[in-house]
């Protein structure tokens, strides 16, 4: 058989570019140890049906990266061809219809900033460099998802290239199937999304912080009266913590409490966050700002030079919870007394989502959300920072219903990810969409 010539620019193990290109590909500076076969960078839809093909008629398995910020390194897969998406990045907005058309490796940031101009909005990842591809494929915590929902649930159709090499569009109309498993399937679809339909949404007209932090030392009570308050937080709130060892304005071990949030007034947006200024630990905090307006840029690109600084190798891990946080407030000490140096960082989310939601492949979430990102820099580093993220949640199983795609760590720690029935499903898909395993399935289990 002649092996279908495949387009885009390609890379074989060895040549002199490969190791640059494959780094390149990955947020996350770690460096696993395996390596692709091939990678293709795509620049056009006929390149990814050309590698599909290839891949076919050379038997090897395929991997994808879009942004490439899967923690995980998800596409860093052992003989595989790797299939690079960043530069499939266009942004088509109709604005008459109240949609865009993006390529996958669109950037959180660049699809915001486009919609900013003509005032509209989309639930985009928090951090600007985030590629919309993989994180619209595992459900989206974006901006205003507590209001508006997981971000996939504003993908109104994707076009696929699937493993024989066939494009194929799928909205709730037309391969239902297909979109359903594009809504939460994440690092174990198994085809290559080359499109995305979104639906957009009115800009909220005023988008805000609230900041609030305090030493360490706080931590049980504060954590406590966080607990407690957030099943009645409004939905425009993205009430979160996080434990810093860097915490903002005091430099030290602590807690920072964030209340972003998106209204359409400032009287609204005040309201919304008052519940901070009037927490009954207030007068403890080292540092209190007013409510402030920011952009969402200002946001997603000071997240990126404080928290998630690229360059680092890092590992995270992640648990859904529903039941209150007091008997694991000694495994929260414990998580601080242990964490590594900054960027190293734990959140804490109140999440309490809607009582349903549209069928689709995302269907684990729970009261609250605690992620653990372990942020390696240079060589000080105990053996136990390496280990820091899976370890502890390792040891909080039992009060986990299990984690999200987002921060999965599947490959070194196995955990659920989606209500049984529907990873049933999602398997049942994959076996009539992709019966050879051409696509590479989640980290941790067999292809
Ligand atoms: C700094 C940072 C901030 C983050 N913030 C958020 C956040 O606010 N909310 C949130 O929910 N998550 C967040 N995440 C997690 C992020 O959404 C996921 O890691 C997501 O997978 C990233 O998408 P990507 O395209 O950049 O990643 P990639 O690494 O390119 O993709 C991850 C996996 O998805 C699959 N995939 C990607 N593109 C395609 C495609 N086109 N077709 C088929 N399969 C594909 C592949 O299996 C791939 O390995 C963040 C991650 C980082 C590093």
């Amino acid at each position: 058989m002649t092996p279908t010539k495949t387009a885009g620019r390609v890379l074989s193990q060895g040549a002199p570019d490969f190791d640059a290109a494959l780094r390149d590909s990955s947020f996350n500076a770690q460096d696993p140890g395996h390596r692709p076969k091939l990678i293709v960078q795509a620049r056009e839809v006929a390149d990814v049906v050309a590698a599909v093909k290839r891949a076919r008629d050379e038997g090897l398995r395929i991997s994808i990266c879009s942004g490439g910020h899967s923690w995980a390194q998800n596409h860093f897969r052992e003989g595989a061809l790797l299939l690079d998406l960043s530069r499939l990045n266009l942004i088509v907005l109709d604005e008459a219809n109240g949609t865009a058309k993006i390529g996958p490796g669109c950037l959180a940031g660049d699809l915001d900033k486009a919609l900013a101009r003509r005032n509209l909005f989309f639930p985009t990842a928090h951090a600007y460099t985030v590629g919309m591809g993989g994180f619209l494929l595992q459900g989206g915590f974006g901006w205003n998802s507590r209001a508006l929902g997981l971000a996939c649930q504003s993908v109104i159709g994707v076009d696929v290239v699937l493993a024989d090499g066939s494009i194929v569009h799928a909205t709730e109309r037309e391969n239902p199937e297909l979109l359903w498993a594009a809504r939460g399937a994440g690092p174990g679809f198994f085809g290559v999304v080359v499109q995305f339909h979104l639906r957009l949404h009115e800009r909220p007209k005023f988008i805000g912080l609230k900041l609030q932090v305090f030493r360490i030392r706080h931590l049980e009570e504060v954590m406590a009266w966080a607990d407690a308050v957030g099943p009645e937080v409004p939905a425009s709130v993205e009430f979160q913590m996080v434990m810093n060892r860097r915490a903002m304005g005091i430099f030290a071990h602590g807690l920072e409490v964030y209340g972003p949030v998106l209204t359409n007034s400032r009287r609204e947006a005040r309201d919304a966050v008052r519940f901070i200024d009037q927490g009954p630990f207030r007068k403890k905090a080292s540092l209190t700002l007013p409510l402030l307006p920011v952009s969402l840029g200002f946001m997603m690109n000071s997240g990126e030079k404080t928290l998630f600084l690229p360059n680092t190798r890092w590992t995270t891990d992640s648990m859904w919870m529903d039941t209150p946080i007091s008997p694991m407030l000694p495994a929260m000490r414990d998580i601080a007394d242990s964490q590594p140096p900054a960027p190293s960082h734990a959140l804490w989310l109140n999440w309490n989502p809607p009582a349903s939601r549209p069928d689709m492949a995302f269907s684990l979430e729970a009261r609250t959300y605690i992620a653990l990102y372990g942020g390696l820099r240079g060589k000080t580093q105990r053996p136990a920072d390496e280990t820091w993220a899976t370890d502890h949640m390792q040891a909080l199983q039992p009060h986990s219903r299990g984690i999200q795609l987002a921060d999965e760590n599947l490959g070194r720690r196995p955990a659920p990810f989606m209500a049984p029935a529907n990873l049933t499903r999602l398997e049942a898909l994959r076996a009539r969409f992709d019966p050879d395993g051409r696509f590479n399935s989640y980290m941790g289990r067999p292809a």
